[in-house]
């Protein structure tokens, strides 16, 4: 076993007599060989153990766990009504993020769309198309069809 895992097993069950048999005697066989194991574990023994042997558990005085559970219930009669009133503002809220999230989405959907190349192309063509079928005012006795784009390129 390491130093270091021992020395938490040391501070933990070991020192109060909480170790299983197999682990203790793994442990009592590394104190007896390794010389800062050993000082730590007196150290420890010296000042996190010593200062409460031969104390006594004090009782707690009667009537103290209803008082504590008496102010629970109070707390937590006034987390419920604080609920109360603020559960519709909450749900109000959430509303709004909800539809913030929605709205952002289909402005986010929409400014996607403009910036689609296809759709951009497409548009140009239906433009195209549309003023190629508009008729000019010189008509078509000069070979032409006579089209506002025919007009513009001729
Ligand atoms: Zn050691």
């Amino acid at each position: 076993m390491k130093c270091d895992k021992l020395k938490d097993m040391l501070m933990t069950d070991y020192i109060d007599g909480r170790c299983a048999p197999d682990l203790k005697r793994e442990i009592d066989e590394h104190l007896a060989v390794c010389v800062t194991c050993r000082q730590f574990y007196s150290v420890l023994v010296k000042n996190a153990a010593q200062p409460f042997k031969g104390l006594r558990p004090l009782e707690a005085p009667a009537g103290m766990w209803e008082e504590i559970k008496g102010r629970i219930e109070e707390k937590e009669e006034a987390l419920a009504s604080v609920s109360r009133i603020f559960f519709p503002v909450r749900r109000a809220v959430f509303a709004l993020a909800a539809f913030a999230m929605v709205a952002g989405l289909l402005v986010g959907v929409k400014a996607w769309r403009l910036y689609d190349t296809d759709l951009m192309a497409k548009y140009t063509r239906d433009q195209l198309y549309y003023f190629s079928l508009e008729e000019t005012d010189e008509g078509s006795d000069n070979g032409s069809f006579g089209t506002v784009v025919e007009e513009f390129l001729l």
